[in-house]
């Protein structure tokens, strides 16, 4: 091995040092300035940011207080918020600037398909009015409950349609070139239908045991009054909705009325 062999390896270790020294430089540098970023937004961090964004309605009077330390079933949460363009701000003024003060009313749908589809659905950027459309929570068949939209912003669950209850007809127009709706006033909550509900037959084999037992306890978390809890096809002035079919009332208002709040 002659001399210039020598020099040609000396080069060769001299190089791969300084790329080492390169390399541990970059991978230091990387990590002091992105490394804290990547950190901060741990899966742990969204599992604990669900129960205060579920909860968000203790700040806007949804919540019986009362009901929260005596409740002994408590049902799975989890969050899946929607994209923004498939809600909005409730309205203080109508469009035509009268004031907007309705109480709140629940309104109870159905998915027709998976909760998945409906989840997609919603979490799609929807940039034309017609296309919008969301619920503000799902119940799930095994009764997990998943938050859509927060409770204090306006799902598009129901246009063109009339609350007519104890106060007489409420409605809303927010926007003149939709029929009103109770929208600006509604918390819609839906529960995932059957398997073989999937089509637009007029019944089908209903909801389970935990879906009814999780609407209660939903219900009871809020401060909307047994009258004021009503289903899709009731408020419906489109005449195109029937959901939630095969709802069995007697079934969920036994439930309901366990919680002490809701008691007659
Ligand atoms: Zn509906």
């Amino acid at each position: 091995m002659g001399d210039q062999s020598w020099f040609k390896i000396r080069v060769y270790v001299v190089t791969f040092c300084l790329a080492m020294a390169a390399t541990i430089a970059l991978a230091t540098t990387y990590r002091v300035f992105f490394e804290p970023q990547v950190v901060a937004a741990p899966v742990a961090d969204v599992v604990e940011a669900a129960p205060s964004a579920a909860h968000d309605p203790v700040e806007h009077g949804f919540i019986y207080t009362a009901d929260q330390g005596r409740s002994t079933y408590s049902p799975p949460e989890r969050v899946a918020l929607a994209d923004p363009s498939n809600y909005g701000e409730r309205y203080t003024v109508d469009a035509y600037g009268n004031p907007l003060t309705h109480d709140y009313i629940a309104v109870l749908h159905e998915t027709v398909w998976s909760a998945n589809s409906a989840i997609n659905t919603f979490q799609t950027y929807h940039p034309r009015d017609a296309d919008q459309s969301s619920y503000h929570a799902i119940i799930d068949r095994d009764g997990t409950v998943i938050y859509i939209v927060p409770p204090e912003k306006r799902a598009f669950g129901a246009g063109d349609s009339v609350f007519d209850g104890p106060n007489g007809p409420e409605t809303a127009v927010t926007n003149p070139q939709f029929a009103p709706s109770v929208n600006n006033f509604a918390y819609h909550i839906s529960l995932v239908t059957p398997s073989d509900g999937q089509n637009n037959a007029p019944t089908h084999s209903g909801y389970t045991d935990t879906q009814y037992k999780s609407l209660a306890w939903l219900m009871a978390q809020t401060t909307i009054p047994k009258e004021r809890i009503v289903t899709h096809a009731v408020v419906d002035r489109s005449h195109s909705r029937q959901d939630p079919r095969s709802f069995n009332w007697p079934h969920f208002l036994e439930y309901l009325q366990q919680y002490p709040s809701r008691q007659a």
